[in-house]
């Protein structure tokens, strides 16, 4: 299981990760957007862990709801919303436990990219970080079907996740800035997407 410390430990590594890969995030927004999306994912994420730093929450719906409302009120754009409404709807899902097991988790990431849609209306193809949650998600519950364990199953996840977030860079973009672009959208990797395959990839590092 998951606990409230390894959530938060989850949540440090993915800090840890979009400020070493701010750059190249940056760098790949900069291709097709405004060449913020290192600098917002790496200033919200900051603001996540300086609030968690002054002490953990008792619960994982707590924990999240205040990991949401931190990223909404810290970023700007477009990430800001739609990262906030995912862990603000992981929260509300999560319920006053102390920790996930992998159903508990699964239900909370679902809930989550359903925030996303909710937030976004992005549908999969769009070139969007939907493209590599939506298929996390649905590797995460396949491999807890077929009775694979957290670890197994967080790693298909991330697995998923890169998969996705790869086959963005033939995609027209249909939603967010990169849509403004068109047909020169195509051949660049959505930052998005990238920095969501950064948050599974550090999941199952956590949990491994
Ligand atoms: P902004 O575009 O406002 O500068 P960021 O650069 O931080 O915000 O984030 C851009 C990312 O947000 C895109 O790469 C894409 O993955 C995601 N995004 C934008 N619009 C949507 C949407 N409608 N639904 C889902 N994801 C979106
Ligand atoms: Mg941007
Ligand atoms: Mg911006």
């Amino acid at each position: 299981t998951l606990t409230i410390d390894r959530l938060v430990e989850w949540l440090a590594a993915f800090r840890d990760a979009v400020t070493e890969q701010r750059a190249w995030l940056t760098e790949l927004d900069s291709a097709i957007g405004d060449a913020d999306h290192g600098a917002n994912m790496a200033r919200g994420m900051a603001a996540v862990m300086d609030k968690l730093d002054q002490g953990h929450p008792a619960t994982v719906d707590e924990l999240f709801k205040s990991v949401g409302m931190t990223l909404v009120s810290s970023v700007g754009g477009a990430s800001g919303p739609l990262y906030g409404t995912f862990f603000l709807r992981m929260g509300m899902t999560a319920g006053a436990v102390t920790s996930f097991d992998g159903a508990a988790l699964a239900a909370a990431l679902r809930a989550g990219l359903d925030g996303i849609v909710a937030r976004g209306k992005a549908e999969a193809g769009d070139k969007t970080m939907f493209d590599a949650v939506s298929p996390a998600v649905d590797a995460l519950d396949a491999a807890l079907a077929s009775g694979g364990s957290l670890a197994e199953a967080t790693r298909a996840a991330a697995d998923a996740a890169l998969a996705g977030r790869d086959a963005t860079e033939p995609l027209v973009a249909r939603k967010g800035r990169a849509s403004y672009l068109g047909e020169r959208s195509a051949g660049h990797l959505d930052p998005g997407a990238s920095s969501s395959a950064i948050l599974f990839e550090t999941l199952a590092e956590t949990v491994s």
